[in-house]
C-alpha cells in the first residue's frame, strides 16, 4: 500500500471521508497520496524516545489533521493537504538506516531499546491536491524530511529507574539539550542516556521539514520500501 501516487480506490474512499460535507467526490486524478514514515520508537536529535501510550496514541492522534510546511501553526495557507491513514507497524528487524544520523550514544541507547521491544514505526498517509506546488516539491524529492506536531502532556520516564523523573527515588537528570548544555561543567550531574515522553498525545499535524528532531522520519523512498515490503508483506 505504500505509494506516491494517485490514490486507488480504498485510499480514495477514506480520503473523501475527510472531505468538506456536501461537496462532490474527489476523483483519484485530482488527488496525490504519499506514504511516510512519521517517527518510532527510538532516540531522537535530542535524546527523547516516545514511550508506549504516546505511540499507541499517536496511531489514530493525527486522522484528518493538516500536513503542513514547517510546523507553521501562526500560518493556515502554509497547509499543503491531510493526513487520512495511518499504520502502525512493529518489527524484531529494524530497517539497515535506522541509526543514521544518530551519535554514538544515541546508537547505543536505540540498539538496546530495538533489543528488548523491537522497532515500531507509525505511517502516515497524506492527501494532496494533484495541482498544488507541493507534489512536484515531494516527487522530484527536493523535500522529503518530515515531523510530528502535537500536543503531548505526558510524563517524563527515566529509563534507567523506569519512575518519573519527577520522583524522589530517581536520582537521573533527563538529557535534554539544553539541561546538558546548562550543566556541562557540573561534574554532580547525572544524567540518563534518554528520556520517555509518554502520555498523552494530541496530534495537530504532520510538517515537511529541513531536518527533524526524528532522524528516520521521511517520505519513504523506493530505497526504503525494499524494508517496508519485507516487513509488511503484500
Ligand atoms: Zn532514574
Amino acid at each position: 500500500m505504500f505509494n506516491f501516487d494517485h490514490p486507488n480506490s480504498s485510499q480514495l474512499k477514506k480520503i473523501n471521508r475527510y472531505r468538506p460535507a456536501g461537496t462532490p467526490e474527489y476523483t483519484s486524478e485530482e488527488i496525490y497520496s504519499v506514504a511516510i514514515a512519521a517517527t518510532n520508537n527510538i532516540l531522537s536529535h535530542s535524546n527523547m524516545v516516545w514511550g508506549e501510550n504516546s505511540l499507541k496514541a499517536m496511531t489514530k492522534a493525527f486522522l484528518g489533521q493538516d500536513f503542513l510546511l514547517n510546523h507553521s501553526w501562526e500560518d493556515a495557507k502554509q497547509s499543503i493537504g491531510f493526513i487520512y491513514d495511518s499504520q502502525r507497524i512493529d518489527t524484531p528487524n529494524p530497517p539497515p538506516w535506522y541509526l543514521d544520523g544518530l551519535d554514538s550514544v544515541q546508537k547505543q541507547s536505540s540498539r538496546k531499546i530495538v533489543k528488548q521491544q523491537g522497532y515500531s514505526t507509525i505511517i502516515l498517509y497524506a492527501a494532496i491536491e494533484a495541482s498544488h506546488p507541493a507534489v512536484s516539491m515531494i516527487l522530484y524529492g527536493r523535500s522529503k524530511d518530515v515531523s510530528v506536531g502535537g500536543l503531548a502532556s505526558g510524563d517524563y520516564i527515566c529509563p534507567l529507574c523506569q519512575i518519573s523523573f519527577k520522583d524522589e527515588n530517581c536520582p537521573h537528570l533527563p538529557p535534554h539539550p539544553f539541561l546538558l548544555m546548562w550543566l556541562a561543567d557540573d561534574e554532580d550531574a547525572n544524567f540518563a542516556p534518554y528520556y520517555i515522553n509518554d502520555g498523552f498525545y494530541n496530534g495537530v499535524e504532520l510538517s515537511v521539514v529541513v531536518d527533524g528532531n526524528c532522524a528516520a522520519a521521511r517520505v519513504i523512498s523506493q530505497a526504503d520500501l525494499e524494508y517496508f515490503e519485507e516487513v509488511v508483506p503484500t
